[in-house]
């Protein structure tokens, strides 16, 4: 078997002393204690593999795509390996040799068969317009097809601002297809096809409700493609707007999606939007920001290995739930992460996009 992505990465996989400060951290190792699910275990794995010591049976391709992606132990990391890199190149790897889990093959062929990762064919347009604006909203997969309601509020944001702005003819991002080792040359299409959509319409600024594409747009798209419109995340667009909300008399908490969090950094501004609802109590989680944990549904997670996802979106929802009466995150991936953790645990808390609650509140 061929690994020779993963081999470039040699020298960094020699980095790591073993001194498993990444074990802290791993929410699959938190939910599974087994050393081969953490940082330093799937390095051996895909060092094991390049150096052909190791063959890809199924324990060893199931641990490999045990990652969220989440980045929290490259945080953590003291010789400062590049963890996801390894991980998305051992998965290319796999991948190409044939070594992939039904559950990401399936995700591969509804994109390939509809444009989707859920295999929709029913596209609705939301009542708005496919026109040139300025401003257009790239709505993403899942909120287009799971979370709509999602959707549904940041047009009536949009609309209540007064905003001239457009939907996308958009395909999927290809955030998934990334995370999972898909071939490159696919994805690069799908990001062609995103582009000139965009483009076609004269936007200028494009944004995004869902942290995995804005973070696609933003680290893997500039790798491939030249585009001068401006993507940022709702949550930016909105913080730097006075915008009138009614009293709010409940304390909310946030999850910082790892995608615009430990990824992107993007701390301060749902955090402003939130301070900003009057009478509202806002209250930290102690593990925020750049210590955030992951909801447990990046990196092919929530498809292959859904147990293991809700396990781990269940102990964010109660540790929110005993200190808060709304957990409110920016991700629809995320929200439907945190449901599904719910769905466990049963606690008394209402999950939120902040887009959802922002609208409910927002005087036009
Ligand atoms: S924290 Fe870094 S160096 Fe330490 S075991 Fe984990 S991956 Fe290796
Ligand atoms: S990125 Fe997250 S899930 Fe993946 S190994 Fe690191 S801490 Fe664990």
């Amino acid at each position: 078997m061929k690994m020779d992505r993963t081999k470039k990465l040699e020298k960094e996989m020699l980095t790591c002393t073993f001194c498993g400060f990444c074990k802290s951290v791993c929410p699959y190792f938190e939910d599974n204690q087994w050393d081969p699910s953490v940082a330093r275990g799937k390095v051996i794995l895909a060092y094991g593999l390049t150096r052909g010591e190791i063959e890809p049976d199924d324990s060893v391709v199931k641990r490999i795509f045990q990652c969220t992606t989440c980045k929290d132990c490259e945080r953590r990391c003291p010789s400062d390996i590049k963890v996801i890199e390894i991980v998305k190149a051992a998965r290319r790897d796999l991948v190409e040799s044939g070594f992939i889990l039904p559950a990401h093959s399936k995700i591969i062929d509804n994109v390939e068969r509809t444009g989707n990762p859920y295999g929709e064919t029913d596209k609705t347009d939301f009542g708005v317009p496919i026109k040139n604006a300025e401003i257009g909203y790239f709505i993403g997969c899942t909120s287009r097809y799971r979370t709509t309601e999602i959707a549904t509020h940041t047009i009536s944001i949009l609309r209540k601002l007064g905003l001239d702005f457009t939907l996308v003819e958009e395909s999927c991002c290809g955030s998934t297809l990334h995370r999972i080792g898909h071939r490159k040359e696919d994805i690069v299409g799908l990001m062609k096809a995103n582009v000139e959509a965009v483009k076609r319409l004269g936007i200028k600024r494009l944004l995004f409700t869902c942290a995995g594409c804005l973070h696609m747009f933003k680290e893997e798209y500039v790798k491939h493609l030249d585009y001068d419109f401006e993507a940022e995340h709702i949550v930016q667009f909105l913080s730097r707007r006075k915008l009138k909300l009614k009293p709010l008399r409940k304390k909310i908490t946030y999850h910082d999606p790892c995608h615009i969090g430990r990824h992107m950094k993007i701390y301060d501004e749902p955090r402003t939007l939130l301070n900003s609802i009057p009478e509202a109590e806002f209250v930290e989680m102690n593990e925020n920001r750049e210590l955030s944990r992951c909801c447990g549904g990046g990196g092919g997670v929530r498809a292959s290995d859904p147990g293991a996802s809700q396990r781990i979106a269940s102990r964010r929802v109660r540790a929110a739930s005993e200190i808060a009466d709304i957990l409110v995150t920016s991700c629809p991936f995320c929200v439907s992460t945190l449901v599904f953790g719910n769905d466990l645990v049963n606690v008394d808390i209402e999950i939120k996009d902040i887009t959802e609650l922002i609208d409910d509140l927002l005087i036009s």
